[in-house]
């Protein structure tokens, strides 16, 4: 799933939030960082989200957040239908409601029709708000003096109606029966924690009702990807940084990549996953690895990168014919170039 949001309104902070809760949970072990996206495993999630998700509930493997992946290759993903980005926390500030961005992002929903649920985020900056760490929203609010129960009442409301003004309807999420027709609202802060358990919570439980079917990825089979950024390492030239939704990536495999030009035939010469703690003058700040499957973040590194481009497909050639995968990738590329058209 996806985090977007206008600029400050707390992505990063939401899943920083969400990974430092989970390591100190004792679980440090358990979070996998891949490149470009963090994954939390179900036992996780449910020590996070306390009652509300017991782990016999799902059978999902766990949440897995694309960081901050911005708007057009959050849109590419979607279109490509990669299982990564089925859901969306849509970021939204108390204190500032709708912004340009979140307008962007509210389009690209819409026209994708991904499902999504609102983060109202920053209630702990609420007039008069008694912060109670990590607890569920509706404990905290309880917490609350009236008057600053109003308050945030007043700002949530400013949100429903928003959305409301672009033709969803929404309510507070433990108000929502069918979140396929409602947008559910979870108040949250990445500051304190508060209303993280239940944010938790309504993702699992649209992840199970959305995803169960896509989630049935076909792991052994050629990879297929998307590129998230281009980038140049020391010693290994241009690489790409890539999010894998299904299939399987080896070393030396030959893949095809959207290029600014004519889609890149090459092979790949090593999958990079980031070292742990590597500091960032050390030489090694990488582990090679033989295979990486989906859903996971990898670096590719195989010559002749660099014109590929960010949102663009990646695909393992395997057993097929290398035209036809040709054929494919231009294909999709084609529709990439016509939505950033539509967006622009
Ligand atoms: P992004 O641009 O959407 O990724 O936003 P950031 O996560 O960088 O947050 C922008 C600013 O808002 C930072 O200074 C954060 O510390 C602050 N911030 C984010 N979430 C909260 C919150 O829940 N409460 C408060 N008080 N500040 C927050």
């Amino acid at each position: 799933m996806a985090v977007l949001g206008h600029v400050d309104h707390g992505k990063t902070s939401l899943l920083d939030k969400i990974r430092g809760s989970a390591v100190s949970e004792g679980e440090a072990g358990a979070i996998t960082q891949h490149i470009g996206a963090t994954a939390v495993p179900l036992d996780t999630v449910s020590q996070m989200a306390g009652s509300l998700v017991k782990p016999e509930d799902f059978d999902l493997p766990g949440l897995l957040f694309i960081d901050t992946p911005g708007h057009h290759s959050f849109s590419t993903l979607r279109s490509r239908g990669g299982a990564l980005a089925d859901i969306a926390i849509l970021v939204v500030d108390v204190n500032d409601s709708f912004q340009p961005q979140t307008e962007e992002a509210i389009d690209i929903l819409k026209r994708t029709g991904t499902p999504f649920i609102v983060a109202a985020n920053k209630i702990d900056t609420t007039p008069g708000w008694n912060p109670q760490e990590g607890a569920p929203i509706q404990k905290t609010y309880e917490e609350q003096s009236q008057r600053a129960r109003s308050k945030l009442d007043e700002k949530l409301y400013e949100i429903i109606g928003e959305l409301s003004d672009r033709g969803f309807s929404s309510d507070f999420y433990w108000r929502v029966q069918n979140f396929q027709s409602n947008i559910g609202v979870v108040p949250v802060s990445a500051l304190t924690g508060e209303g993280i358990p239940d944010l938790l919570g309504v993702l699992m439980g649209l992840s199970q009702r959305y995803m169960k079917d896509e989630m049935a990825i076909d792991v052994a089979g050629p990879g297929s990807g998307t590129v998230l950024e281009v980038k140049e390492e020391r010693g290994f030239g241009a690489t790409l940084d890539v999010v894998l939704y299904d299939g399987t990536i080896r070393a030396g495999d030959t893949i095809v990549v959207g290029g600014a030009n004519d889609p890149i035939v090459t092979e790949v010469r090593a999958l990079l996953q980031p070292r742990p703690n590597a500091e960032i003058r050390t030489e090694k700040r990488f582990d090679k690895v033989d295979e990486v499957r989906a859903a996971a973040g990898v670096k590719i590194a195989a010559p002749d990168l660099e014109d590929a481009m960010a949102g663009a497909p990646v695909r393992v050639v395997g057993d097929r014919d290398l035209d036809e995968v040709v054929r494919e990738v231009e294909a999709e590329l084609a529709d990439i170039e016509v939505t950033t058209e539509e967006e622009g």
